[in-house]
């Protein structure tokens, strides 16, 4: 029967379960403590034109470093500020953070923010946004507001009036990791959207089947259809670099351009690719 079957191995799992509960407990009641305590910062990854590298945005990335557990990525802590709802707080200061850095760069680099489907519940989630560009001066074609998939399962009507509020406002709405989630395709159509970032699992796949080659062909299609841009996450490899070249996709981001790095590295990044001054033509 079950017991026989279970037995051992399912008091081995309760207790690795209530390790990995009592983990979360801990960083979930730590949250608040450490948002307070400055623990959280951004980092930066580029986001590049692939046709000839040059930098379109960059991608603001949140971290946290855990005086006790060190450096904790946003895949663990993400979730857990979404559910004791510090998310709201937390992702205002990243926007804010985002847009003042982004002030400071060349124009018109941009800047990408995610945002946690939560984060469209606070009635003065738009204003928010619209205010930091007014207080920063940056602008609004500059800031790219990144939303998934998981926003269509909060209220459709509230985050398509929200995007439309932002857009019409000059904000950019890109869907992050397009593909991954449960989504149907209609929300391309419903949804104001300028750009699409296909997910990084397909960029991995790409090369590897040609199953994977023409699914990331019939993204970006899709994409074309709507006249939304097409960004392309995870390019690790020139090979890859060259097949998305060959595609047409407009834009990428990964590990083959650079690593995400430190807000104070940003600046001198943007400085060094800045476009030489075209020399005069005449003698
Ligand atoms: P994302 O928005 O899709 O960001 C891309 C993730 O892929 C980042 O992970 C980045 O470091 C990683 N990445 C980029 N290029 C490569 C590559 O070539 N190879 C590999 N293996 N990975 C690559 P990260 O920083 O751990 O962020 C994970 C996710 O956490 C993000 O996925 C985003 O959904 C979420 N996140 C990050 N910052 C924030 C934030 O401020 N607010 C919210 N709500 N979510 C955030
Ligand atoms: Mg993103
Ligand atoms: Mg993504
Ligand atoms: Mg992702």
């Amino acid at each position: 029967g079950a017991k026989e079957v279970f037995g051992p191995s399912h008091a081995f799992h309760d207790e690795k379960l209530a390790c990995e509960v009592m983990e979360a407990l801990e960083l979930e009641r730590d949250l608040s403590r450490g948002f307070v305590d400055g623990e959280f910062y951004l980092e930066y990854q580029p986001i590049v034109a692939v046709e000839n590298g040059d930098v379109r945005s960059l991608e603001a990335l949140l971290r946290w470093h855990h005086p006790r557990r060190g450096l904790v990525t946003p895949d663990v802590f993400i979730p857990l500020a979404e559910k004791t709802g510090i998310i709201q707080v937390i992702g205002k200061w990243v926007v804010q953070q985002a847009c003042a850095a982004a002030a400071t760069w060349p124009a018109p680099t941009g800047v990408s923010v995610n945002v946690s489907g939560d984060q469209f519940k606070d009635p003065y989630f738009v204003t928010h946004i619209l205010d930091c560009l007014v207080e920063t001066g940056l602008a609004p074609e500059r800031l790219t507001i990144e939303v998934t998939e998981a926003v269509f399962s909060i209220d459709i009507d509230l985050v398509c009036r929200c995007l439309a509020e932002l857009r019409s406002g000059g904000v950019r709405i890109a869907l992050d990791d397009f593909g991954t989630g449960f989504s149907s395709i209609n929300n391309l159509r419903l949804f104001p959207l300028d750009e699409l970032k296909i997910d990084r699992s397909f960029a991995c796949q790409m090369l590897e089947t040609s199953q994977g080659a023409k699914l990331v062909d019939l993204m970006h299609k899709l994409s074309e259809t709507f006249q939304i841009s097409t960004t392309i996450e995870g390019i690790e490899t020139k090979n890859q670099l060259d097949f998305i070249k060959l595609l047409g996709i407009g834009e990428a981001q990964g590990f083959l351009f650079s690593k995400p790095f430190a807000a104070a590295e940003a600046l001198g990044y943007l400085q060094a690719r800045l476009p030489r001054p075209v020399a005069s033509a005449t003698p």
